[in-house]
């Protein structure tokens, strides 16, 4: 984005059938900087004949494309990435102009975007089946992975780039055609994805974005031509989504909100794990699905986790994402600063301990922007809303137990289950932790664990409805349908 643009307004477009399209719907919604407070782009709001014009540009596509080559397929993505990463700082300044996250954690969200390409690009060996020889005598027995058909993706504000690129990498690779309909808030890195897809030779329609919220979603589930739902989103939405889309008989697979622990031992090395909790609770804003957001204090070792953590927090440099040296930028929206503020206010009345306030600060130069200061809560209980839900804003609560069981039984009757961690140097004790724990990602010293892109992500309970976790080979598994062949030629020789 050169600079000079910075003060226009900018028309943003959906991306059918290899082209930028207007729409015709003659609505527009505002997309603003989080961190200035104002409009930087109109985005076109789909009607029911954008959403017919790309599924049936998807549907034209899917013939030729399903029958590509995967090894043709491969070196279209090689191709992709190669793009991706001559253009992963344009991307990087999307990212952060639309959400406000810092300059140097969208570049790290374009890495991780870009490995899930880089994961795609070994399609042909993923592809491979089994084979057994003689299943019976003279009898073969193989199977196949076929792709689905017309799929679709709803994705969050959040990762404007990563998310995305978990579904229609994924999808392409394996031989779909795929409509985007991406956060109506930061919608501007995947309308460069779909460009750039284009440049690196992928036929027109295979890879459509169409924007808008619940009514472009809605209309897109309920199309007779789209077969496989993918969604990111709170887990309200996850759940609607999940069962709406079950009911139009469509394969669906839909991740939701967050409430991740991370529980720290007294045999912790302290240093570590303060830093991890803060560069965990606090980055982006709080506003990652893998941050921590309570840290369960086992033992002795509550006094001294407050003390650490405490000015870590007071020290947090705020500010507008493009600049160095920051530990994070604004939140999204006015909105959801107003959300996060009811949750400080609610932590209080419920009789939490304000240890450290964040609320008030603004950012000189930025005063319009939605920022809110860190914030750090001790004497949480498990009745209170600060521990129960999902707040999504740089507020963390710290909640003290007595012993692992007691940490491990907390953890599991969340009813959220996205992601956990575990601070000790004990083996035993996180070998232990790893097994109880009903929590889809796990990790050991380690905050925010996120799976590398030939692993699969996802969580438990209600932090993910449906069966298949998000990429890697779950995602091969959820864009293809098995199919069994047996084999016999009665007149071969044996
Ligand atoms: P959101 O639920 O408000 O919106 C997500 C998407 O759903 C957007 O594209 C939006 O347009 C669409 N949508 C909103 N309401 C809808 C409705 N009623 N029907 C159909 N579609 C609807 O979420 P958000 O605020 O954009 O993102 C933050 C949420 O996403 C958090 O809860 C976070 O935990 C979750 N998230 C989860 C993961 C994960 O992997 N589990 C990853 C990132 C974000």
């Amino acid at each position: 984005m050169s600079e000079a643009n910075q003060g226009s307004v900018r028309q943003l477009s959906h991306f059918i059938n290899g082209q930028h399209a207007a729409g015709t719907s003659g609505q527009f919604a505002d997309v603003l900087d989080p961190a200035l407070g104002r409009v930087t782009a109109r985005l076109p709001v789909a009607n029911a004949e954008d959403v017919d014009a790309a599924v049936a540009a998807a549907k034209a596509a899917f013939p030729g494309w399903s029958e590509t080559a995967p090894l043709k397929r491969a070196r279209l993505m090689f191709k992709f990435k190669e793009l991706l990463e001559t253009y992963s700082d344009e991307l990087a300044e999307l990212i952060t102009r639309d959400h406000g996250k810092l300059f140097e954690d969208a570049k790290g969200e374009v890495i991780r975007g870009i490995e899930i390409v880089e994961f795609a690009c070994g399609i042909p060996n993923l592809l491979k089946t089994d084979f057994t020889d003689q299943s019976a005598p003279g009898i073969d027995a193989w199977n196949l992975r076929q792709p689905v058909g017309v799929a679709m993706g709803v994705t969050p504000f959040n990762f404007p780039m990563v998310v995305p690129c978990w579904m229609f990498v994924m999808a392409a690779a394996t031989g779909n055609t795929f409509i985007l309909k991406p956060s109506e808030r930061t919608p501007s890195a995947s309308i460069r994805l779909a460009e750039l897809f284009i440049e690196a030779g992928f036929p027109k329609g295979v890879f459509n974005v169409l924007h808008g919220s619940k009514a472009v979603v809605d209309a897109l589930m309920q199309h007779p031509d789209v077969v496989a739902v993918s969604a990111v989103a709170s887990t309200p939405v996850a759940e609607y989504i999940y069962k709406e889309s079950a009911k139009y008989g469509k394969r669906v697979q839909a991740l939701g909100s967050a409430k991740n622990h991370l529980v720290v031992l007294p045999d912790a090395n302290l240093n570590k794990t303060v830093d991890a909790i803060i560069n965990s609770s606090y980055g982006s804003a709080g506003e990652r699905c893998m941050a921590t957001s309570v840290v369960v204090a086992v033992g002795s070792v509550g006094d001294e986790l407050i003390e650490r953590l405490a000015p870590r927090v007071r020290s947090l440099k705020m500010g507008g994402g493009m600049e160095p040296g920051l530990d994070m930028g604004p939140l999204i929206s006015a909105a959801h600063r107003t959300k996060v503020l009811g949750y400080i206010d609610a932590g209080l009345t419920a009789g939490a301990r304000l240890v450290v306030d964040g609320r008030g600060q603004t950012v000189a130069g930025h005063e319009e922007g939605f920022f809110l200061g860190g914030s750090l809560f001790d004497d949480v209980t498990p009745q209170m809303s600060i521990y129960r839900e999902e707040i999504f804003g740089p507020v963390l609560s710290v909640v003290r137990v007595p012993d692992l069981a007691s940490a491990i039984a907390l953890v599991n009757a969340h009813e959220l289950g996205n992601c956990v961690s575990l601070y000790t140097s004990d083996g035993g004790a996180a070998r232990a932790f790893t097994r109880q724990i009903q929590i889809g990602m796990v990790g050991i010293n380690l905050p925010s664990p996120v799976p590398s892109a030939w692993h699969s992500f996802g969580g438990w309970k209600r932090s993910m409805f449906g069966a298949h976790h998000a990429y890697g080979e779950e995602a091969v598994r959820f864009y293809t349908r098995y199919k069994s062949v047996i084999e016999h030629w009665p007149d071969c020789p044996p």
